[in-house]
């Protein structure tokens, strides 16, 4: 692929049909827009700013600056845009939001406290929060387990 679909800038428009890819690119940390509906102005803006737009619509992806998605697993999906545009490279997992695709902030632990679980709080030393939805992340203990099924999906 060429360069414009590398480096640490990657940012993504996903078609309707792709609203888990969606969550799990900005897990990943990357921001991905999701377009709930087809909307060809839309998709020339986001190609404009140089988003890589992804589509399950083949035809559609013929058009200059879409990428067809083939598979229609989450899991394979990452894989199959991981592979076209190195995401392993430029990945920073759990610094964005998934429900608004906003860049986490760190919040220090006492400003977790009373919004978090009890045993969170009590358990976690590191807290980031959503700036627009106020959401507060956390690194659970789930987090080794996230981070094994992140290496395997890009492939790492
Ligand atoms: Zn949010």
């Amino acid at each position: 692929m060429s360069e414009m679909h590398s480096g640490p800038e990657m940012r993504f428009l996903c078609d309707q049909n792709l609203g888990r890819l969606v969550k799990w690119l900005r897990i990943l940390g990357f921001d991905a827009v999701y377009l709930a509906f087809w909307d060809d102005a839309r998709i020339r803006g986001a190609i404009a700013e140089g988003r890589a737009v992804l589509t399950r619509k083949k035809a559609m992806a013929a058009k200059s600056g879409m990428v067809y998605i083939g598979e229609d697993k989450v899991e394979a999906q990452v894989r199959e845009v991981s592979r076209v545009f190195d995401l392993g490279r430029t990945a920073r997992p759990f610094t964005r939001c998934t429900l608004c695709n906003s860049v986490l902030v760190g919040v220090t632990r006492g400003e977790a406290k009373g919004r978090v679980p009890e045993y969170v709080y009590t358990t976690q030393e590191v807290f980031a929060e959503c700036p627009d939805c106020r959401r507060i992340y956390w690194r659970g203990t789930h987090f080794q387990h996230a981070g094994d099924v992140i290496a395997s999906l890009l492939g790492q």
